[in-house]
């Protein structure tokens, strides 16, 4: 059983996600918790985390089936002590949110080194920073999510993520998000069923698959290594619709949030509806 949805809209207050979500047929989704383009948000008012909550049930949304997104602003890896806390504090303050909505998965961007620090102390801040937002909240697990490798962005191989788990004190509460545009701008292939087999027997080994938490269903714009994050329609990519409908009939990924961060929303429905047809088509 798959969950497949989109990242939704949160206009006009964070209780229309799940409405956003059931009109395009999705069985997930994604959203923004508070502007992600701001440090600082007005809390969450009750009767918005309490239609959210309602709005949920009604649309038969569990908490396992959606996957929450922080601000891009964030960077738990940050070289500057001060700019580091700020990143810290703006995270603490994104899980309670989390929390107060009865969302349990927290999806965030490890975050960048600057070329300032090597990456071994950019990979020990960021589990840092997870350790201590895992002590302060409960009931939320921190999702890290590969990076397509850009610039001084870390985390685009499974060592690094990997090594940020290592050092993550309660295991439990700690997992990945793989993105698959992200993953095949990174290095990790999925076009031929072989180098597909490849990347999931690499993933298995070097990080495992309980901690797959969530999926990035996303096509790519640009040549596969190129290290950069550039989305595309399913099918209008570089990766093609034969890579979805391996990742429809592949059984490892039942029952975690799969969602689109493609950029046509007006098509979201449509592709959801053809991945639920490959899903089928497996039986
Ligand atoms: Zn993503
Ligand atoms: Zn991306």
């Amino acid at each position: 059983m798959k969950w497949v949805g989109a990242h939704v809209s949160i206009g006009g207050g964070v209780s229309n996600a799940p409405i956003n979500a059931a009109a395009i047929g999705a069985t997930a989704f994604g959203l923004f918790t508070k502007n992600q383009r701001q440090w600082a948000a007005p809390p969450c008012p009750d009767e918005q985390a309490q239609a959210f909550k309602s709005g949920c049930a009604e649309k038969g949304f569990q908490s396992a089936q959606i996957l929450a997104h922080d601000s891009y602003l964030i960077n738990l890896a940050s070289p500057d002590a001060e700019a580091r806390e700020k990143s810290y504090k703006a995270f603490l303050d994104e899980m309670q949110r989390c929390a107060q909505l009865g969302i349990s998965l927290l999806n965030f961007h490890p975050g960048s080194h600057l070329n300032q620090i090597p990456l071994e102390k950019a990979l020990a801040f960021v589990a840092d920073n997870i350790n201590r937002v895992l002590s302060a909240t409960r009931g939320v697990t921190a999702v890290i999510e590969n990076t397509a490798g850009q610039g001084s962005n870390i985390g685009r191989s499974f060592e690094e993520l990997a090594e940020i788990i290592a050092q993550v004190d309660d295991k439990k509460r700690v997992g990945v998000c793989i993105d698959t545009c992200h993953a095949f701008a990174a290095g990790y292939d999925w076009r031929s069923p072989a180098s597909y087999a490849a990347t999931w027997k690499a993933f298995e080994s070097i990080i495992g698959l309980k901690y797959l938490r969530g999926m990035h269903l996303n096509d790519s714009k640009g040549e596969f290594n190129n290290h950069l994050d550039r989305h595309a329609s399913l099918g209008a990519g570089t990766l093609g619709w034969p890579v979805f409908k391996r990742l429809m009939q592949d059984s490892r990924l039942d029952k975690i949030p799969l969602i689109l961060e493609t950029p046509d929303d007006s098509i979201w429905a449509e592709e959801i509806r053809t991945l639920a047809e490959f899903e089928r088509a497996a039986g």
